[in-house]
């Protein structure tokens, strides 16, 4: 296999911003994997949060070039095994691996002449909605940005203002739609606890990472007495981590970036159900490459957050498409994804 790595910076449609900080461009690295002459994308986009960045992704990814051109894809060599034999050099770096698992995912399915779903016995019923989320923002900024999606079914809205209660009273105003929301470790435990109990009355579904993540002993009091389902994302990154949610979450949001790609994830959604959790999947700010791998999982999921490619004003690939939330397949292999853009090439 031969490896190709290019960069993009994806400009967001609006501003967005959560309890960390704000972002207007968010820079992504896309992998091609040619085998073939067929071609699988991957994507990973940098995050200050877990400490990825553009040239440390890449440092790692040209590191394995030439143990990857040694690999060929086959019924005796598929992205998982791959995925095992790459980890002791990749493992440091789980954007890398995901970006790279992602495109020997998409290639194995376009030689093999299936979607991805399919190759893994998947079937597309019952399928869960996307979300639409909404940043943090002043009041009318939020309420625009909900009627501006107003046909979705479901939004996602990130808080951890001094003013939380008020913004979903205020959202509950303008819709009749599921909301959730996502505090990205800025409550405390009794804040999480008071809130729960007002945001269940406001059609609130769940409440997603209250706690900073290493709250530990907070959380499992927050478990025990909240009335809202708690989901844990900051606190879950990899596989590791998913026995130690179980009694202190209700279930988890798994990020392929944060886990190392599809490979591990599909471990962690078979761990996380043998310990009575339930799983969502979640995307970052990202383009159609990133989100079509996460499609390939849905049938899988109790939830799932994929509106990455729809916060952006501009796409650079085409595959699956989420059309008010609901996941729209295309007729091809793999995870059905070609870009349409050229970015800066790296290697
Ligand atoms: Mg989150």
């Amino acid at each position: 296999m031969q490896l190709t790595l290019q960069t993009f910076e994806l400009p967001l449609r609006h501003t967005f911003t959560i309890a960390r900080g704000s972002l207007d461009v968010q820079p992504t690295l896309i992998v091609e994997l040619e085998q073939a002459g067929r071609r699988g994308y991957g994507e990973a986009t940098t995050n200050s949060y877990y400490g990825a960045t553009l040239e440390s992704m890449s440092v790692a990814l040209q590191a394995v070039s030439g143990q990857l051109a040694q690999y060929t894809l086959s019924d005796s060599l598929d992205p998982a095994q791959l995925w095992n034999d790459l980890a002791p050099s990749l493992q440091a770096n789980p954007f890398a691996q995901c970006a790279l698992d992602l495109a020997a995912w998409d290639l194995f399915g376009k030689l093999q002449g299936l979607p991805v779903w399919q190759l893994w016995g998947l079937e597309l019923e019952r399928l869960p909605v996307s979300n639409y989320t909404i940043g943090i923002a002043d009041m009318g900024t939020m309420v625009a940005k909900l009627q501006e999606f107003a046909d979705w079914p479901i939004f996602k809205i990130k808080l951890g203002t001094p003013h939380d209660l008020e913004i979903i009273r205020e959202l509950r105003r303008h819709t009749t739609a599921t909301f959730r929301v996502d505090a990205n470790c800025g409550w405390t435990a009794e804040e999480t606890l008071r809130n729960a109990a007002a945001l269940q009355s406001l059609g609130v579904e769940f409440i997603e990472q209250p706690l900073p993540a290493e709250q530990w002993a907070a959380m499992r009091r927050v478990q025990a007495e909240s009335v809202l389902p708690i989901i844990a994302d900051e606190s879950c990154q990899a596989s590791a981590d998913v026995a130690r949610c179980a009694g202190h979450f209700h279930g988890i949001n798994i990020k392929l970036v944060k886990c190392g790609g599809l490979t591990p994830a599909r471990r962690m959604i078979a761990e996380a159900r043998a310990l009575g959790l339930q799983v969502m999947v979640g995307c970052m700010t990202e383009s159609t490459v990133g989100i079509s791998a996460i499609a390939q999982l849905l049938p899988l999921l109790d939830y799932v957050d994929m509106d990455g490619a729809v916060l952006l004003a501009q796409d650079i690939a085409t595959g699956v498409r989420v059309e008010r939330g609901v996941c729209v397949y295309p007729e091809l292999p793999g995870s059905g994804v070609e870009l349409v853009q050229r970015g800066q090439r790296l290697l």
